[in-house]
């Protein structure tokens, strides 16, 4: 079952066949329909990796990266566990949906350093996340369900650490905060989020980097980010507002 091995960055990860990898989630439902319906549309060649350093708290990942060998942009997706369980379905359906949205030309913000791929991606997945979120609702993911689960770790992780004060951690903390209420709102008449452990420990231990977070979420959702020139543009105001220009790149969206 393992078809190779990749080197990322430093670290030498198995690549696994994709048929071993989603076998079980091929009996559940709505995976199946999701499968059928939206895998063909995937153009990019993925590799299904397993990637046990994946920071606490995110069992999958899926990475764009340029192979300065080849000049070829490999699809990583890194896997904590490998094979997927069924329980992690709507995450492979996200991380999946992820490479049709970039597709269609929505793209995040890039790190130079991988010092900064946890801040970045925090940036990047808190609106793209939105965009995967809504089309698998339409399949009828179970979203609540999964945002409880991330919740819950989130604050049993929180609850264990004193609050940051080092600028870029503070930062990373805002971002995943802001993630946080960007996804909660895509299910606002089914749970309200502000009243949750993990929102009300934010509110109490780090209320300004909660209310910047809730200022760029209402600027967000005010302004739009549901096409690729209005995510972009999304992103430059607040790659500028938090003077990141020196440690990121922003792809221009591709249509
Ligand atoms: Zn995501």
């Amino acid at each position: 079952m393992i078809k190779g091995r990749i080197m990322f960055g430093k670290t030498p990860l198995n690549v696994y066949e994709e048929d071993y990898i989603v076998a079980s989630l091929l009996r559940t439902s709505p995976f199946d329909t999701f499968y059928a319906n939206e895998r063909a549309n995937i153009r990019a060649n993925i590799l299904w990796t397993h990637d046990p350093s994946l920071p606490i708290g995110v069992d999958f990942r899926s990475t764009f990266e340029a192979d300065f060998q080849t000049g070829e942009i490999r699809t990583i997706m890194r896997l904590r566990k490998v094979p997927a369980h069924r329980s992690h379905s709507v995450m492979i359906a996200h991380e999946l949906t992820h490479l049709i949205v970039d597709q269609q030309g929505y793209k995040g913000v890039g790190f130079i350093d991988q010092r900064y791929e946890n801040l970045l991606s925090a940036l990047s997945s808190a609106f793209l996340d939105v965009l995967v979120d809504s089309r698998l609702l339409a399949y009828k993911f179970d979203l609540v369900k999964a945002y409880k689960e991330q919740a819950t770790s989130a604050f049993t992780q929180a609850r264990n650490i004193s609050p940051p004060t080092e600028p870029l951690m503070q930062l990373l903390f805002q971002f995943n905060t802001l993630g946080l209420l960007m996804e909660w709102g895509l299910v606002r008449d089914q749970f309200d989020f502000s009243d949750s452990a993990i929102a009300r420990w934010l509110k109490k231990n780090v209320p300004f980097l909660y209310a910047e977070a809730e200022q760029i979420s209402v600027y967000a959702n005010k302004h739009g980010f549901a096409t690729p020139d209005k995510l972009y543009h999304l992103f430059f105001f607040l790659i500028q507002r938090y003077k990141m220009e020196q440690i990121c790149y922003l792809p221009p969206p591709t249509t």
